[in-house]
């Protein structure tokens, strides 16, 4: 049976699943998104994505023709009718058909609607065992004044740009600095630091994506006690770190043992990066929305 995807008022099998080419989400890259995950038939924090998707179409005047519990429903049902359990969602709003200009009032009232639930595709485990090797790269996060990264927009061309200078130094994630050269964050992953017992991350406002993982990760490490500050910092808190991890609701919680050279620690995942680990992949096998009713 092919993929049922939920397009703008109705689910179609996934060949049939298409957009305009006068969309301005296609055009501009004007819309927003969600990238979630389900585990063991719940939806991992469905309501604070949805919030941040919300949230995000609000700052960019974007009018979503479905409330948020209507989008709830929909992305349940998506999953229900592929029959899936331990997914990838991705829920989009674009800006909808316009014409070949920019301006946003010119094209469709509200905003246009699609859902894509699938198989999630994981990283090689050989990633969570040895850690990741990581680079600086040139390209700077976006300037909040210019396009705020909290908004998590369908523009991702910065992101993709490390992603590519990344992937031509051989490695598959970046860290990427804002303009004033603190590190904000990676091309789809938030960033921490562990430094004597504490945890660090940079703050939203220097322009990282509030990561739902991110968060999770911050009330896990309180629960056991740990110091855990938002802080600014430069590469060389992060090259004299104890242990260093990336966030992401693909990735994860990955161990980092490498950046532009240096070793992290002792070259292995840290001792707290596992044991946050541990933790955050308990919490998604025990929390979340149920997809089918229990
Ligand atoms: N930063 C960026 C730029 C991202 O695209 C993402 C999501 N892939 C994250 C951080 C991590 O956010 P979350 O934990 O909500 O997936």
């Amino acid at each position: 049976m092919s993929l049922l995807i939920y397009l703008n008022g109705d689910f179609v099998p996934k060949e049939e699943a298409k957009v305009s080419v006068f969309d301005h989400g296609l055009l501009y890259g004007d819309g927003v998104f969600e990238g979630i995950r389900s585990y063991n038939g719940r939806v991992f924090r469905l309501d604070e994505h949805l919030q941040r998707l919300y949230d995000s179409a609000k700052v960019i005047r974007l009018k979503i023709p479905l409330s948020i519990d209507e989008m709830k429903e929909k992305i349940l049902e998506t999953l229900r009718l592929n029959k899936l359990s331990d997914a990838y969602i991705r829920a989009v709003v674009t800006r909808g058909v316009g014409d070949l200009g920019l301006d946003p009032d010119k094209c469709s009232k509200e905003g246009f609607v699609f859902i894509i639930t699938d198989k999630i595709v994981l990283y090689d485990e050989q990633f969570y065992k040895n850690g990741l090797n990581v680079i600086t790269v040139p390209t700077r996060r976006n300037v909040p004044e210019a396009l705020n990264p909290r908004i998590k927009s369908l523009n991702y061309l910065n992101n993709i740009l490390a992603k590519i200078e990344a992937k031509n130094g051989n490695v598959i994630e970046a860290i990427m600095l804002n303009s004033d050269g603190y590190v904000v964050e990676c091309t789809g992953d938030n960033i921490f630091i562990i430094k004597n017992g504490s945890l660090y991350t940079p703050p939203t406002y220097i322009g990282a994506l509030e990561g739902i993982t991110r968060d999770a990760v911050m009330e896990i490490a309180r629960k056991i006690g740990m110091n855990v500050e938002e802080k600014i910092f430069n590469r060389y808190e992060v090259y004299v770190s104890d242990e260093c991890f990336l966030t992401g609701t693909a990735a994860e919680v990955i161990p980092v043992v490498m950046v532009d050279g240096r070793i992290i620690g002792d070259g292995q995942p840290g001792e707290i990066t596992q044991k946050l680990t541990t933790e955050f992949r308990k919490l998604t096998q025990n929390t979340g929305t149920p997809i089918y009713p229990e």
